[in-house]
């Protein structure tokens, strides 16, 4: 049995230029980071072979007693993680994924049709929270529920829970979601809990951006409010790629969720899991409840406020003020340019963030913001003082833009390219025989 660089010399070969571009660049997208070794050698590992559809236990297939003890270990973990551990708390850690996650709480206690609300896209929400435009419904969401989406306040950038509660007193969702993959505050459970009250709904958080944040209690704790808690394991968390959900062990509103959650995981939506993400996973759990992890989370968050003190300094307007996570989203429509040519010129200088919409935008394409996150440079060992000078990289990148527009939209350029487009230089002429 021969190493990758043997059996295979094409992918060893792009795996190496991916961890250059990893090392090189300043990695800024909000939704990841840098996993540790020993999570990448457990992900990695023989437990990739195994089939053990079913749960601790009670599986379909024999041989499962090691696969037994690592997924029991991770669901200690995951509850001890995020202290809920002795609190009538479960939690399934077999999800794919964010999204299968979410989709599969969703198949849990609604039925098709069934009304649900999370936060649109265009203001921060994710996808998988029902997005839908007036032409399509976009997401799998949309297609089987029915989304009603809520949305930000524009004049403040904070979730409107006024207008929330409004329209869910008229819509009657049977799911409201928290959580957002572009939201620099925090959620106000008590308040989201309180109309989900008010109309007899659920009360989910997804927590997939800011999971690492809240099992080092550095914010708001959604499990004191929610009945369900999705999330990611490769965001802030900095675990492996993967999912969890967190469900209340006491029946909601006469569903019992741990099973309706863990017959939706399987056999609803999901075969086998992938034990290798599991035993990643309860890796990632250990160390979540480590001194240095909470230290690493109080990090993310400083790290986060001085590259958004430096960035108001140097005039840029944030979306609600500034941050209170691991991200900020800047609102580039002030100067006149656009969030798409911001990531393309900061890519050439291997800045890696990315375009995001900011409340207020016409088109999701071109949209007026960027989106700059802390975990994953925070891992890399980057203190306050490092991310000042990327606000001030990311400045001279936005000065770029405008010179290139000042070029594009400049007098002389603008009559030279009339002239290129005069009979002279036809194109047509030139090439039709
Ligand atoms: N939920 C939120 C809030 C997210 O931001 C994301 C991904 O960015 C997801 C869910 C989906 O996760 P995945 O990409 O793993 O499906």
């Amino acid at each position: 049995d021969h190493g990758l660089s043997e059996a295979d010399p094409e992918v060893r070969a792009i795996i190496d230029k991916e961890k250059g571009r990893q090392f090189r660049s300043l990695e800024l997208i909000a939704s990841e980071n840098f996993t540790s070794r020993a999570v990448m050698e457990a992900v990695g590992s023989c437990l990739t072979n195994k089939y053990s559809e079913g749960l601790p236990g009670k599986r379909y297939y024999g041989g499962n007693e090691y696969i037994d003890e690592l997924e029991t270990l991770c669901q200690q973990r995951a509850l001890a993680a995020f202290q809920v551990d002795g609190k009538n708390w479960g939690v399934n850690v077999q999800p794919l994924s964010g999204s299968p996650a979410n989709f599969e709480v969703y198949t849990a206690i609604l039925n098709p049709h069934d009304r649900l609300m999370g936060l649109d896209l265009p203001h921060g929400g994710h996808l998988s929270h029902g997005f839908m435009t007036p032409k399509r419904r976009v997401s799998g969401t949309s297609i089987y529920f029915e989304s009603m989406p809520y949305r930000l306040d524009e004049s403040t950038g904070l979730v409107d829970y006024d207008m929330l509660e409004k329209t869910a007193i008229l819509f009657r969702p049977k799911l409201i979601i928290a959580g957002a993959s572009a939201y620099p505050r925090d959620f106000d459970y008590p308040r989201m809990r309180k109309i989900a009250d008010a109309v007899g709904a659920f009360l989910m958080m997804d927590m997939a951006h800011i999971s690492g944040l809240v099992a080092a209690s550095v914010v708001a704790d959604p499990f004191e409010y929610c009945d369900i808690v999705t999330t990611t394991t490769h965001k802030s968390l900095r675990g492996p790629r993967g999912g969890m959900i967190f469900f209340k062990k006491d029946p909601v509103l006469g569903v019992d969720l741990e099973s309706a959650i863990n017959n939706a995981v399987f056999p609803g939506l999901q075969g086998g899991p992938h034990n290798h993400t599991i035993g990643g996973l309860a890796v990632c759990l250990k160390h979540a409840q480590s001194p240095e992890f909470k230290a690493y989370q109080n990090k993310v968050v400083s790290n986060c406020g001085a590259l958004a003190s430096r960035l108001i300094e140097l005039g840029y307007k944030l979306v609600s003020g500034g941050s209170d996570n691991h991200l900020v989203l800047v609102d580039l429509r002030p100067l006149g340019i656009d969030g798409a040519r911001a990531e393309k010129i900061l890519d050439l200088a291997s800045i890696t963030l990315n375009k995001n919409s900011v409340p207020g935008d016409k088109s999701a394409l071109v949209p007026g913001g960027i989106r700059i996150g802390s975990p994953a440079m925070t891992t890399r060992g980057f203190t306050e003082k490092e991310f000042a000078a990327v606000a001030d990289f990311i400045h001279e990148g936005v000065q770029i833009n405008l010179e290139a527009k000042r070029l594009v939209s400049g007098s002389k350029l603008q009559d030279f390219m009339k002239f290129v487009a005069s009979p002279d230089f036809s194109l047509m002429d030139k090439v039709s025989d």
